[in-house]
């Protein structure tokens, strides 16, 4: 009996390989409805992640799918939040997951069960409708997600107490018209920042973003228009980046992303390597920034009633309204510290899933990863790691070897990219996945392929690394993987390959 804790992606992931396994999954959800971050309401809900409504997939359909259920060919390539809602719920009904969620079911304690050290059990509160209830599972899997609490560290900018207008955080924006005839700051050049001062620069008075960092910007039409995960995700590119020598691919990389425009002649530049933090997806930000609608700034210095004063900069710059996009805290308030210790927005768990330090290894964390490419595979290759170390037909490292490796990312990663969240939960995409799929004998191998299928060999191997790739052989093998395969670019231009003119094919 599995504990599954939340249903947004990694919870109904999670179930649903839970019950690929034979296991027997209970999923708790907060709210009466699936979805988690991907479901959008109009009110910000305590404890739940908040959307924007003109929030947009940055990873692709065919890059974002779960391995055995390929998004309709209709969807567009990148999705609204409603059609990825609409996904998750054909997800839901398409494998029966429903009927193993309680809704309305809040999960406020999981504790060692008495006789953990032998049977590896937990105790797990939950509170629905006012009443407590006490479980007892035997394995517990954590998709809580880590998008609700907000980060709105003020004491890091001077001043903002004398500061008359208005400020709030990102988690707390909806609709553009409360920047109307306004001037606007956006502090903290992540994805929510871009957006909302692209969106807040339609109507505002001014925008302008200061960033500390900077950041390497990527636009979702990447070469020849493709979706730029399908075009930077593949077998080749994973191989180039991982073997050449560091300062090559830091050149490669440089010359890619510079390819669109000059970041450093915008004011993007980051400030360290291209290693230093998660990209941003935006397609508007240089074209706002060229016709003069977003300005960008260095770090905010201080605050004054009603202007700001920026890092190297002398000038005051006049504001009316703040928009903290600084991100988010992790947390896992019915867990114990010792259980799994968040410090400094890191959790160390091995291979970002597993506490090393467990008698048993019967608790586990989904989906607490940035990787530079889509969550959703990743979450879901988790769940199928996770529920076969559950069921016993996977065994993990002593915890020694887990603890080493452990440390040696951490020290590595601070030393490289400074300790914050983004940079530390940071991983090559392909690489973990491949990683964790040879865990479970779900690996492709390319080589053989090569001599029973070559053209599907050829396809893996310099096209999209597609999650179908990891249903082609192993447990969880899906029938329909090679065909999925074989037509991921014919879902691609469906929608988008709208009109043909007169004397050219119709097929793709
Ligand atoms: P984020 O990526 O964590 O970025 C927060 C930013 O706030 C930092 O990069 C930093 O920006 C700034 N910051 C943090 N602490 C600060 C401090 N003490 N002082 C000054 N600045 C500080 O947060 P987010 O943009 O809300 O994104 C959260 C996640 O959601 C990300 O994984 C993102 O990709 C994802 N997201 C996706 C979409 C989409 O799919 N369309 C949209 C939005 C967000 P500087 O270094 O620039 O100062």
């Amino acid at each position: 009996r599995v504990a599954v804790v939340g249903a947004g992606v990694s919870g109904l992931a999670a179930t649903k390989c839970c019950l690929d396994e034979g296991l027997e999954p209970t999923c708790f959800e907060q709210s009466q409805d699936i979805g988690g971050l991907w479901r959008y309401t109009e009110h910000i809900e305590a404890r739940r992640p908040s959307l924007y409504p003109s929030l947009i997939s940055n990873t692709s359909k065919e890059m974002s799918a779960f391995s055995d259920f390929p998004f309709p060919e209709h969807f567009p390539v990148f999705l609204p939040n409603a059609l990825l809602l609409d996904y998750l719920r054909r997800y839901a009904e398409h494998f029966s997951l429903r009927e193993h969620i309680r809704f309305g079911s809040t999960v406020v304690s999981i504790r060692e069960h008495p006789d953990f050290a032998t049977t590896g059990q937990w105790s797990v509160v939950t509170e629905a409708g006012g009443k407590q209830t006490s479980h007892v599972f035997d394995a517990v899997m954590v998709c809580s997600g880590n998008f609700s609490e907000p980060s709105l560290p003020l004491q890091s900018f001077p001043g903002i107490e004398r500061f008359r207008g208005q400020y709030f955080h990102s988690r707390q924006y909806k609709h553009p018209d409360v920047f109307q005839g306004k001037r606007v700051l956006v502090v903290g050049m992540g994805n929510s920042g871009v957006d909302i001062a692209v969106e807040a620069s339609r109507v505002a008075a001014k925008v302008t973003i200061s960033t500390t960092r900077g950041a390497w910007l990527l636009s979702r039409v990447f070469e020849h228009g493709y979706p730029w995960d399908m075009i930077l995700n593949t077998r080749l590119m994973s191989l180039i980046k991982t073997n050449l020598p560091g300062p090559l691919s830091w050149w490669l990389m440089n010359y890619k992303v510079n390819q669109w425009f000059n970041h450093e002649n915008y004011g993007l530049q980051p400030e360290k390597s291209w290693l230093v933090r998660e990209p941003l997806l935006n397609d508007d930000l240089p074209s706002y920034i060229l016709t003069g609608r977003i300005t960008i700034k260095p770090g905010v210095k201080e605050f004054k009633d009603n202007s700001v004063l920026f890092h190297n900069c002398p000038e005051e710059e006049p504001i009316d309204i703040i928009v903290f996009c600084t991100g988010y805290i992790v947390s896992f308030p019915f867990l114990e510290e010792s259980v799994v210790r968040v410090e400094n927005k890191h959790a160390s768990l091995y291979k970002y899933v597993f506490p090393t330090h467990l008698q048993k290894p019967t608790l586990a964390v989904l989906g607490l990863i940035r990787p530079f490419g889509a969550i959703m595979p990743v979450a879901e290759m988790q769940a199928r790691w996770v529920s076969r170390v559950f069921k016993g037909l996977c065994q993990l490292p002593p915890q020694s070897v887990m603890e080493k490796e452990v440390n040696e990312k951490k020290k590595k990663q601070v030393q490289w990219f400074g300790l914050t969240f983004d940079e530390v939960l940071k991983t090559e995409w392909l690489v973990y996945l491949d990683t964790l799929a040879s865990f479970i004998g779900a690996k492709p191998s390319v080589l053989g392929l090569l001599c029973t299928d070559p053209w599907l060999a050829l396809t893996i191997f310099f096209g999209p690394c597609s999650p179908y790739q990891f249903r082609l052989g192993g447990p969880g093998r899906w029938e329909g993987a090679r065909q999925a395969i074989l037509t991921q670019w014919d879902r691609v231009l469906k929608p988008t390959r709208t009109r043909v003119p007169a004397g050219c094919s119709s097929s793709f």
